[in-house]
């Protein structure tokens, strides 16, 4: 299985790996920085490999295939298994989606609070978030969504800090709320990273996120829109 650096580390925007094997236009790694994607509605990290002869290949898109990492790739000749090679992130289109995506973690904190909405899709790219919400029940529904982010700027403007941990499978069962989602986890997996705004939301998670909800900056509504009463879609930005 393919070491995933972004999980340990979300800064890193460079990295050294070793090509394990190519499929077509699929490189496969030791191990990546590169965030496959969509995966928990976060988009796929692009950037580029610098092969050993200083040629670079361009990452199209990242996916997530049977527990590896592949690297679809563009622009040149394909490396042999057992290269090195150089990995670049585009790091402008990362840190967005990183402040985006710590960003939604606090909208969805405040409006299970508040109404015990759930959310029932989303996706997160580098230029735009949006959040599906059941909020069944609740006829000013916009007005909900725009409270919520509202309440979302006055939290990240406190800059608390982000907390990215592991814990034993067993242990992270216990926690109220994750249970349902680390249950989706296969039994093989015996450690789940969790990701904890402390006094706000913690989650099983394994996308990148900001260190600290000051970095998120301002978040800003763009459009409300209703796909019916389970799904009240917000799509909102991060400033500047
Ligand atoms: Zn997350």
């Amino acid at each position: 299985m393919t070491e995933l650096l972004f999980q340990k580390d979300s800064y890193l925007k460079e990295f050294d790996a070793t090509v394990t094997r190519v499929e077509g236009d699929a490189v496969y790694l030791d191990r990546t920085a590169f965030h496959p994607g969509p995966s928990g509605g976060l988009d796929t990290d692009t950037g580029w490999l610098v092969l050993e002869d200083g040629s670079k290949l361009r990452v199209e898109r990242a996916e997530e295939r049977g527990g590896d990492v592949a690297h679809i790739v563009s622009g040149g000749a394909l490396p042999e298994p057992g290269a090195k090679v150089h990995g670049v992130i585009d790091w402008e289109r990362r840190y967005r989606m990183m402040r985006l995506h710590t960003a939604s973690h606090i909208i969805l904190a405040v409006l299970y609070k508040k109404y015990g909405a759930l959310v029932t899709g989303g996706h997160i790219g580098p230029e735009q978030a949006r959040d599906d919400f059941n909020l069944q029940g609740v006829k000013e529904w916009k007005d909900a969504l725009r409270w919520a982010v509202e309440e979302a700027n006055k939290i990240a403007s406190k800059c608390i800090e982000v907390k990215v941990y592991w814990l034993p499978r067993e242990e992270a069962l216990k926690i109220p709320g994750l249970v349902k989602l680390a249950e989706r986890f296969p039994p093989e997996v015996k450690e789940i990273r969790i990701v904890e705004i402390p006094g706000v939301d913690i989650q099983a998670d394994g996308g990148p996120h900001v260190k600290n909800t000051c970095e998120i900056g301002t978040i800003e509504v763009l459009k409300l829109e209703s796909k019916g009463s389970k799904r009240r879609r917000v799509y909102y930005t991060v400033k500047p």
